[in-house]
């Protein structure tokens, strides 16, 4: 498949980028998943993505993954262990989060205690004994126009977040500022991780993932400690502009 083979070379070059990011920072690369964003993306470029090797893809509207889950899983049997695994990135509205729930492999942008809550108390029956991954977005730059936790709201929240027990609270998230040179992106990525740390010292049960990066700083995401980047333009492109 045409398509496939393209998509091969795409990911072997982002690899690439990841690997020469991590050794900049004496990291393990392979501490380092690649999520493949597939807003706007069809169906079957998606598919080709899953034949060139991506495993982990992501959508930022609970609606779309629902209008693409059935032709992806009427084409496509997976052997074992190789099943794509799908992160929603978007604002997850209240009503919409038992269809969430059911569509995804891992939210990452659980935003407030109550969503929290309310994810927890559907996963609890929907998915009894195998507890949602989740990850805490955080708002670092403190800008009106994202959701997230403000840091401080996080310190207040914690404790009651890990303490759901149909959650796995793997890691933070954060969508960094757009920027014209990636470099003005580090500060926010070097923010999370001390946060991160900061937070891990005192509750055992936030996990190590910092979903952090997206095609224009991705590299030094990596070099900040990024184990999630997520990549839509990267691997496919230009998305149509949605004026
Ligand atoms: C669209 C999107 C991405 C991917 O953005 P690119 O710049 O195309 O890599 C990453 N994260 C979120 C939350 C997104 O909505």
């Amino acid at each position: 498949m045409e398509a496939s083979e393209r998509l091969i070379d795409t990911r072997a070059a982002i690899l690439e980028r990841i690997a020469e990011a991590a050794g900049r920072a004496g990291r393990d690369p392979a501490r380092v998943d690649v999520v493949a964003v597939t807003k706007t993306v069809p169906p079957e470029r998606i598919l080709a993505a899953i034949g060139a090797g991506f495993r982990a893809f992501a959508e930022n509207r609970v609606q779309e993954r629902q209008a693409k889950v059935v032709e992806l899983d009427a084409v496509a049997t997976y052997p074992a262990g190789e099943q794509p695994r799908w992160h929603l990135v978007g604002p997850l509205q209240s009503n919409k989060v038992r269809r969430a729930v059911e569509l995804f492999d891992m939210i990452e942008t659980v935003d407030s205690l109550d969503l929290a809550r309310r994810i927890d108390r559907i996963a609890s029956e929907l998915r009894a004994g195998r507890p949602l991954p989740v990850l805490l977005q955080v708002n670092v730059d403190a800008d009106a126009a994202k959701s997230g936790f403000a840091p401080a709201e996080l310190e207040r929240d914690l404790a009651a977040i890990v303490a759901l027990r149909a959650l796995s609270v793997d890691g933070l998230m954060t969508v960094g500022r757009l920027v014209d040179d990636p470099e003005l992106a580090r500060p926010t990525f070097v923010a999370l991780r001390a946060l991160s740390e900061r937070l891990r010292a005192r509750h055992a049960g936030l996990g190590v993932h910092l979903s952090m990066g997206m095609t224009d700083d991705f590299e030094v995401a990596v070099e900040e400690g990024a184990t999630l980047v997520r990549l839509g333009r990267a691997i496919f492109g230009a998305r149509p502009s949605t004026g």
